[in-house]
C-alpha cells in the first residue's frame, strides 16, 4: 500500500459537517476515503456530503447524537451494513460553553463532558471491534490549546480537552496489540462557527490569537487535511497515544 493512499478505507468522522470536522474529512476523501459524515443537523450532513461529492470524493452521511449510546450502536451498525468496514474514526465533535468555574452549572459540564470526551468513548467502543476484525484502525481524536493551557473561560472545556488526551494514551497502549493506533491532535485557533462565537465575547481575540501565533494568522479548517491524512494512513503506523499541536507555533511563541 502507498504511505498516504486512503483507497478502500471507511473513515467516520463525528461533526464531519462543518468546521475543522469538514476540512478533515475533506482531506481524508482526497486521499481515497469513502467518507461517512456524522452530525445531528441534517442540511449540514447533506451539504458536506455534496461538498465532499462535488470535489470527487465519497461520502454519506448518518445523522446522529453522538452523546446518544443508542444512537452511536445505530451509525456503527448503519456504516458497516453500507460500507462494509470501519478503518478510520475521527472523534472531533465538540462543544464549549464560555463561563468562569464559578457559574457553570451541573448541566453545562455535563453538556461539554459529554459532547467532547464521552462522545469518543462510546464512539471508539463502537467502532473497536469492527477495526480489529479488519486487523487494525486509526482513532484521531480532538483536543485543544486547552489540552495544555488554562483559560477563565474554559473549565469544563479544557477538563474534557486534557480528559481526551489522557484518554488516547490508555486507548493507543491497549490497543496497539490490535494495530490500531490512536493519537490527539491540538488544533490552535482556527475559524469555525465555535471560535466565531468566542470573537463575539472577546472583540480583542482575533488580534491577540494573530499576535501570539509565529505564523502571523489563525488556522482555516483546511489546515488540518494534511495531518488527517497522515495520522489515518500507513504513514503514521509506528505513531501511537502522541498529542500533536497543529497551531502555527502557538504553543511554542512567545
Ligand atoms: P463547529 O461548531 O464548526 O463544529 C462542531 C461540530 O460538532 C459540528 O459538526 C456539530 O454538528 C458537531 N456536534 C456537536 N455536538 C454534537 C453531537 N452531540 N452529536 C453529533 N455531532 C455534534 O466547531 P469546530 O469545527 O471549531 O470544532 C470541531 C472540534 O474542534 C471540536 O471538538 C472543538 O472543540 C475542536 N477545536 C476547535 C478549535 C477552533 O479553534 N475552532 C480549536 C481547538 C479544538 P451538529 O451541530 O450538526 O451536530
Amino acid at each position: 500500500m502507498k504511505m498516504f493512499d486512503l483507497s478502500g478505507r471507511v473513515a467516520i468522522v463525528t461533526g464531519g459537517n462543518g468546521g475543522i470536522g469538514l476540512g478533515m474529512a475533506s482531506g481524508l476523501a482526497e486521499a481515497g476515503a469513502d467518507v461517512v459524515i456524522v452530525g445531528r443537523n441534517t442540511d449540514k450532513n447533506a451539504s458536506a456530503v455534496a461538498t465532499i461529492e462535488a470535489a470527487g470524493g465519497k461520502a454519506m452521511a448518518v445523522e446522529t447524537d453522538v452523546c446518544n449510546e443508542a444512537a452511536v450502536a445505530r451509525m456503527v451498525e448503519t456504516v458497516v451494513a453500507e460500507r462494509g468496514a470501519i478503518h478510520i474514526l475521527v472523534n472531533n465533535a465538540g462543544t464549549s460553553v464560555r463561563k468562569r468555574p464559578e457559574d457553570l452549572t451541573l448541566e453545562d459540564w455535563h453538556h461539554v463532558l459529554d459532547t467532547n470526551l464521552t462522545s469518543a468513548f462510546l464512539c471508539s467502543n463502537a467502532c473497536y471491534p469492527h477495526m480489529k476484525a479488519a486487523g487494525g484502525g486509526k482513532i484521531l481524536n480532538n483536543g485543544s490549546m486547552l489540552s495544555l493551557f488554562g483559560s477563565p473561560w474554559g473549565a469544563a472545556y479544557g477538563a474534557s480537552k486534557g480528559g481526551i488526551m489522557q484518554y488516547t494514551r490508555s486507548q493507543a497502549a491497549a490497543w496497539a496489540a490490535d494495530n490500531i493506533q490512536v493519537n490527539c491532535y491540538l488544533p490552535g485557533w482556527i475559524n469555525t462557527e465555535l471560535t466565531v462565537g468566542a470573537r463575539k465575547y472577546a472583540p480583542d481575540l482575533e488580534a491577540k490569537v494573530t499576535a501570539r501565533t509565529p505564523a502571523g494568522r489563525w488556522g482555516e479548517p483546511q489546515d488540518l487535511a494534511g495531518l488527517a491524512v497522515y495520522l489515518a494512513s500507513p504513514a503514521s503506523d509506528f505513531l501511537t497515544g502522541t498529542a500533536i499541536p497543529i497551531d502555527g507555533g502557538f504553543s511554542i511563541g512567545i
